[in-house]
């Protein structure tokens, strides 16, 4: 286990490659790192070795000053503005791929000095116009015949082994023509060929095989055919504390981001681009992307809109939030005001001041990106005369971005397949289902091979024939080899294996998984004792509403998030549940207005509707077109649910007394004061006696078993705290169930238990009683509720099913005892009752660990 985690102890003599004295050494930039290692491993010095690209090598060889690849672009771009406008590449003539994909074809076919074009089609009519145009401009690649007739014998220059692209390999043969060697060779020993489960399962099975063989780190090259594996696996060895650089650093400086995010805006100068640079650049000004998020049409408007607006009670915006927004306002403005220069025309030096400005401490890191960006804009600045002009300069930089490299290496080396070479012994190839290896290269896009076909380029056979014995050659490389092959992606979703890689070893992969001690423990969430109480009962306190204690119930886990870390749920305001405290809310004000409220024309109801929106219609203005169709279907709503209530409402007699009535209910418990609060939306009375209504979306119904495991507490608390607010008698508590759906009426049952099955037609009386029935209040009553109400039968529900009132006082308080005993003892665990997630704002979070239970029974029941 210490080998892997030390990483330069291997200073033997076994050297996989030998570094030869005064000599050049040729590779791509990104094994620079390591192979300046190996050398001074092997000499202790650098003195006489020169490691060099090709292409920095090759560039001593021409003359003159060659132009760099972005200016050729712009002067491609300029010239490209001759194009016919019939020419079917005429709209992307100033597209920075066109280009990109132009300026890579022409360098190969000045590499191959080919000055002649297909001209049959229409297609290659098209091209051959833009190359015609194009290729005058000179390039290097124009001087490959002098540079082939100028090289000297090369016996002093080796050549990094590995795969090259089709370019490189045109110079690497004619270099070994001249005396040139390659540096490495194959000395493959062994060779382990796996099938995991999946692309997770891959990377815990490769760390499993580093510590299990107890490699060294230093010594082992992950080769990625999938570069989005790269995440997992850095997660995986990071866990198992194995140390990993991977070739390409992508977060190394934030200068390159800074200057794209910075250039875009000025080119898009839109509402996309503006959050984007506040992201970049301003991290901490976040409350820019709330404003224009929340208010996007006041982006490049820049006067005050919501601080001349007074607040307005309305359900949809309370006021607490319309502060808040007026601060967001205040703050996004002034903001504006202090950074006009950010609206200001192009202005290269500015740019750059401010970047500077915005960093206080600089690395090493930074002041390369930004030298890096500055010749950039050396090279182009007279090329670009207004915003349009920065398409081709931002794509550049972001090129720069893509391609920053690790500049220390410590442990495993995490690279891509092309980059195997003979300087680590050990090479892991993953991911090689069938579709992404050998994932051969070919000619695609505007030259593609098809195109290619036509011209004097190497053939296709030959490019894939070459390609196919680079890639086992270079396999061949390392000493011991293990190649993984997962069997699905994340989804499931089933890769075949790749025959290549089975013709070349001769075998079927051999199933292989990890122990169980290298899956996933679940995280121990509970909290201990001391902390729950500290969180939960501060000052000796409890306090809340009486649904946080049924919120417990449902899961403790969510309570905790909710009333211990004070994590907010996501505002949204078109929440399904928002829209059911709106209709909660008009419901109560159209009833407290009058008295028959549910005689109401769908025009009154309409008007009420209207008002609770029409605060919320001048201050979300976007939300203006989602507001009118709430407006619609709520008024709908109500039209059908007073519709339904009528017949109640004109049978029932006692009166309304207090809507959304408030009340609190204090207690000692153990040595804390609890504080219990709620609102109770319907309190009906006469002189004697009181009936609580509780007005509900859904279809809910009472059931004892809940109220006992603490997730029905809410009818039977109102009822206790207002009996003892009042000193009247309670008669019943009842859900008044604000649902508008339909009915589900069934003509008739099959019976099958007959020879031959027999069909029971159901009459409309039985109908109506399912539809009575199912109208019926829910809850429980106390006491007797007939002199309140004309047809008892049809409306409230059966008296025996109910539980007595003394059941109901003595069952509360063990239920709110035992609830609160688990809170205090710090049971917090993601064991939820089922349904509990259905709704829940925190399921990102809880995951893995979330864990169905039965609902705990918190009364003591009598043995029957
Ligand atoms: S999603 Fe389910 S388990 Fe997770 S916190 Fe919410 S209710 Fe609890």
């Amino acid at each position: 286990m210490k080998r892997y985690a030390t990483w330069y102890n291997n200073l033997g003599d076994n050297f996989m490659i030998q570094i030869p004295d005064n000599s050049t050494i040729l590779a791509p930039a990104t094994l620079h790192l390591s192979l300046y290692k190996e050398i001074l491993k092997q000499k202790k010095d650098c003195l006489g070795i020169q490691v060099l690209t090709l292409s920095s090598w090759l560039s001593s060889f021409y003359h003159g000053q060659t132009k760099s690849d972005i200016e050729i672009l712009y002067l491609y771009k300029e010239a490209l503005k001759n194009t016919s406008l019939s020419n079917a590449f005429y709209s992307s003539k100033e597209d920075y791929d066109f280009l990109n994909s132009c300026l890579d074809f022409i360098k190969m076919a000045k590499t191959y000095q080919i000055h002649k074009f297909p001209c049959s089609t229409q297609k290659e009519k098209d091209l051959n116009e833009i190359l015609n145009l194009l290729y005058p401009i000179q390039l290097k690649e124009d001087q490959t015949k002098d540079v082939l007739s100028s090289l000297p014998n090369l016996e002093n220059v080796y050549i990094l082994k590995k795969e090259y692209s089709q370019l490189d390999n045109y110079w690497i043969q004619i270099l070994m023509d001249h005396g040139a060697k390659w540096l490495g060779e194959n000395q493959l020993c062994q060779t382990h060929y796996y099938s995991v489960a999946n692309a997770r399962k891959q990377m815990e099975v490769l760390a499993h095989l580093i510590i299990e063989n107890d490699y060294l780190a230093d010594d082992i090259f992950v080769a990625l055919n999938n570069a989005s594996d790269e995440s997992v696996l850095t997660q995986i060895l990071t866990a198992h504390k194995i140390p990993f650089t991977t070739i390409q650093e992508t977060h190394i400086t934030s200068i390159y981001n800074e200057w794209i995010s910075y250039l875009t805006w000025i080119k898009d100068m839109d509402l996309k681009s503006f959050i984007n640079l506040i992201q970049t650049l301003y991290p901490h000004d976040n409350y820019l992307i709330q404003y224009y998020t929340l208010f996007p049409e006041k982006f490049f408007k820049f006067e005050p809109h919501l601080s001349i607006i007074s607040y307005e009670e309305n359900e949809i915006i309370n006021s607490y939030q319309f502060e808040s927004y007026q601060r967001l306002e205040q703050q996004a403005l002034e903001w504006i005001h202090n950074h006009a220069f950010l609206f200001h025309a192009l202005d290269f030096i500015e740019i750059a001041k401010h970047i500077q400005n915005l960093h206080e401490h600089v690395s090493k890191e930074d002041l390369n990106a930004f030298n890096d960006v500055m010749s950039l804009i050396q090279d182009v600045h007279t090329h670009i005369h207004n915003a349009d002009d920065l398409d081709i300069l931002i794509h550049q930089i972001q090129n720069l971005s893509a391609n920053q490299k690790a500049n220390t290496i410590e442990g495993v080396l995490i690279g891509s397949r092309q980059d195997i070479t003979s300087l680590r012994p050990i090479v892991f190839l993953t991911g090689t289902n069938a579709n992404a290896f050998p994932s051969l290269k070919l000619h695609s896009g505007i030259f593609d091979e098809a195109y290619v076909k036509s011209t004097n380029l190497p053939n296709l056979e030959t490019r894939i024939q070459n390609q196919q014995t680079q890639i086992f050659d270079c396999l061949s490389l390392c000493e011991t080899l293990y190649i993984l092959y997962p069997q699905s992606d994340y989804q499931g979703k089933n890769y075949e294996s790749s025959s290549e890689i089975e013709n070349w070893i001769q075998t079927k992969p051999k199933f292989i998984t990890t122990p169980d001690s290298f899956n996933w423990t679940t995280p121990n969430i509970d909290l201990n004792e001391t902390s729950a109480k500290a969180i939960f009962f501060k000052d000796n306190h409890f306090k809340g509403s009486i649904s946080r204690l049924e919120s417990y119930a449902r899961c403790p886990f969510s309570h905790a998030l909710k009333y211990g870390l004070f994590l907010k749920e996501k505002e949204d305001i078109t929440d399904i549940r928002i829209r059911g405290s709106i209709l909660h809310h008009v419901l109560e004000m159209i009833s407290k207005d009058k008295q028959d409220y549910t005689s109401l024309s769908k025009e009154e109801i309409y008007q009420y509707v209207r008002k609770e929106f029409a605060f919320a219609k001048k201050v979300l203005l976007q939300q203006v077109t989602w507001f009118n169709s709430q407006i619609e279907e709520i008024t709908d709503k109500l039209v059908l649910i007073f519709e339904q209530l009528h017949s109640f409402e004109t049978n029932w007699h006692m009166n309304i007394d207090k809507q959304e009535h408030k009340f609190s209910y204090s207690y000692p418990w153990n040595e804390y004061t609890i504080d219990l609060y709620g609102y109770i939306d319907r309190i009906d009375s006469s002189n004697t006696s009181f009936c609580i209504f509780d007005y509900k979306s859904s279809d809910k119904d009472i059931n004892l078993n809940e109220f006992e495991s603490g997730l029905a507490l809410q009818l039977a608390t109102y009822t206790l705290a207002y009996e003892k607010e009042s000193n009247l008698i309670p008669v019943g508590c009842f859900y008044i169930a604000l649902r508008t759906s339909p009915e589900t009426l069934t003509y008739g049952k099959l019976n099958y238990r007959k020879k031959v099955p027999e069909l029971n037609v159901i009459n409309e009386s039985d109908m109506l009683e399912t539809f009575t029935k199912n109208r019926k209040l829910k809850g429980w009553h106390f006491s007797d509720a007939s002199i309140y109400c004309d047809d008892i039968k049809q409306y409230m529900p059966v008296k025996k099913t109910n539980p007595a009132l003394e059941t109901i006082k003595s069952e509360w308080s063990q239920v709110i005892d035992s609830l609160l005993e688990d809170i205090s003892s710090g049971q917090a665990l993601p064991n939820h009752v089922k349904d509990a997630c259905k709704y829940c704002a925190y399921r990102s979070i809880c995951r893995n660990s979330a864990n169905e239970v039965e609902p705990k029974l918190r009364v003591e029941k009598e043995e029957e």
